[in-house]
């Protein structure tokens, strides 16, 4: 099916792995030209230069740190005067630290919501305008199955990612008569860098191995195996897509089958 991308702009925040690089490599494989950033400069340009390699579209890299306001504020300066108005915003970046109540400090809030919330709030603040001129436009937000169903030792994630559906819901009302659709997609367990870690962390805590460990993860999920970054690009780039253009204010699940609730 051709999605209707060809020559569309689409900027991925946090995209050098993981589930970022899985969105990048989706949306140019459709043939949008693509802006990444994360914030080791030598994985930027590396990543870039695959994945332009490999789709044959235009990839440029940035160094950004989703952390700092200043930094989101150039990359969006500079991504503007390189390559133009992005057509496509996806909102991604590292997760807070893990933590119950009892282990999360006050002073670990407000940096969980820069990072993970106000974030997002910025970027999107910084390509609405010209989206809203040409009416046209698709923001997705890459948040987590923990908003469903919030996940006890990821506290800073469940408060910071809820308050950004709510932003969400929010801001896809007032945008859909300018023919722009904003949508949450929701990652369960997925096989990236960011869950070897958490694999290692947990093989140590059982005293067993972090293949051990995620082959148990495995083991929770109805499809039998963790997703890839692959299984979900191709869901945000359908979300991006013309056909898409009718979804909009939805919190999509990508986690075969993993979230037990009706609804
Ligand atoms: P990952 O494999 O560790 O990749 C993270 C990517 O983001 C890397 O490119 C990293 O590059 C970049 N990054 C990290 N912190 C950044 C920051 N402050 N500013 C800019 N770039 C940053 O992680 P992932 O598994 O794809 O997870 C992506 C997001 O989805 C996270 O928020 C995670 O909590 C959430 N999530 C993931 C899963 C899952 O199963 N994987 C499930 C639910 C939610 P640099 O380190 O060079 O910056």
């Amino acid at each position: 099916m051709d999605l209707g991308l060809k020559n569309k702009l689409a900027l991925v925040t946090a995209a050098t792995k993981g589930l970022g690089r899985g969105c990048a490599e989706a949306l140019a494989r459709e043939g949008c030209r693509v802006a990444i950033c994360a914030r080791t400069t030598g994985d930027v340009q590396r990543v870039a230069g695959e994945i332009a390699a490999a789709t044959g579209s235009e990839v440029r890299g940035y160094t950004a740190d989703m952390a700092k306001p200043g930094d989101i504020d150039s990359l969006l300066v500079a991504v503007k005067a390189q390559l133009g108005n992005p057509d496509i915003l996806v909102t991604n970046a590292g997760g807070p630290p893990p933590g119950k109540y009892a282990d999360v400090k006050l002073e670990q809030y407000p940096q969980a919501l820069e990072l993970t919330l106000l974030s997002a709030v910025r970027l999107v603040a910084g390509v609405t305008e010209a989206m809203k001129a040409q009416g046209w436009g698709r923001i997705l937000m890459i948040t987590s199955i923990a908003v469903k169903q919030p996940i006890d030792t990821l506290l800073l994630s469940n408060v910071a990612r809820s308050g950004l559906t709510g932003f969400m819901k929010t801001i896809a009302t007032e945008l859909a008569p300018f023919g722009i659709t904003v949508n949450a997609v929701l990652p369960g367990l997925h096989a990236t860098d960011r869950m070897q870690q958490l694999a290692k962390n947990q093989a140590q805590q059982k005293g067993t191995t972090p293949e051990t460990a995620l082959a148990e993860m495995a083991k929770t999920i109805p499809a039998g195996r963790l997703g890839t970054a692959g299984d979900f690009g191709a869901v945000v780039a359908f979300l991006a897509s013309q056909q898409a253009g009718f979804v909009t204010g939805s919190n999509i699940l990508v986690d075969g089958g993993a979230y037990k609730g009706l609804i």
